[in-house]
């Protein structure tokens, strides 16, 4: 059995991913925070489609949460290892820099950038003792371009796109890739109450995305076949910024 753990899998992106890994053969962790509902939805979609997968529920933001659940998970499961690591969970909030109060801030940086570190370090031990490991992580066009309204969420996106060029360079000797995936607008519930018919006219490709389109290329990421891609950002947004 081959484990893969795709943080915020309950819904969007993540519940995309999750059915991928699924299908690449990965018997999945589902990570989520509270939307139980939803994550035994993702979870029962794989099953009837002839997969695997479990629920693993915490807040990435919080390190103490991070860790006995993955720990706990480790205890329990000593001949296994987790060998490819979706960093999926994020959210925005948005408001001009001028209005940002620390809440702003620290909520989008814990959630997106922080979550990195506390769940990242503790599933790459055992991928440098394998010497095998896939690393994804789900950054945004906002961390590449900057976008007004996301200063927060720019800077957080931005500093994952960082580490994870420099995690790349650290465990590249032991087969462990490092990679980001950075999506424009995808049609999720993040993106529920944007302007779709609008910010459409601004999009080569003339539509917003569909998870399944940032999740063929996650699992691309994620597979043996991207063997010698490492560091590397790939942005999926219908031409919307190169
Ligand atoms: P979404 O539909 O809002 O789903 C968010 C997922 O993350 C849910 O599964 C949620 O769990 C989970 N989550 C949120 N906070 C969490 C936490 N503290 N701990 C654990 N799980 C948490 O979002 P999405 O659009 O699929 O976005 C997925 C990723 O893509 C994010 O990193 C986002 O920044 C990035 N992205 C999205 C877009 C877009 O246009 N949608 C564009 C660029 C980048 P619950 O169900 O329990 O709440």
């Amino acid at each position: 059995m081959k484990y893969a753990l795709v943080t915020g899998g309950s819904r969007g992106i993540g519940k995309a991913i999750c059915k991928k890994m699924a299908l690449m053969g990965y018997h999945v962790l589902i990570n989520y925070k509270s939307n139980q509902k939803e994550a035994l939805i993702t979870q029962q979609d794989i099953i009837s489609e002839g997969g695997s997968a479990e629920l693993i529920p915490f807040d990435v933001s919080v390190q103490e949460q991070v860790e006995n659940a993955l720990n706990t998970w480790m205890n329990n499961n000593k001949d296994a290892y987790i060998e490819v690591l979706i960093n999926n969970a994020g959210i925005r909030k948005d408001t001009l820099f001028i209005w940002m109060e620390n809440n702003h801030w620290f909520d989008v940086l814990d959630t997106n950038l922080n979550s990195f570190l506390y769940v990242t370090r503790i599933l790459l031990k055992p991928m440098l003792l394998k010497k095998y490991g896939r690393i994804v992580n789900v950054v945004s066009l906002s961390g590449i371009k900057g976008l007004p309204g996301q200063v927060n969420y720019s800077a957080a996106k931005a500093g994952l796109i960082a580490a994870t060029k420099a995690l790349a360079q650290e465990v590249g000797k032991k087969k462990i890739t490092v990679n980001a995936v950075a999506p424009g607008f995808i049609r999720t519930d993040m993106t529920s109450d944007m302007k779709e018919d609008e910010l459409m006219q601004m999009i080569p490709l003339n539509r917003f995305g569909n998870p399944e389109e940032v999740a063929e290329v996650v699992g691309f990421l994620a597979s043996e076949k991207a063997s010698y891609i490492t560091g590397e950002v790939i942005s999926v947004n219908g031409g919307l910024y190169t």
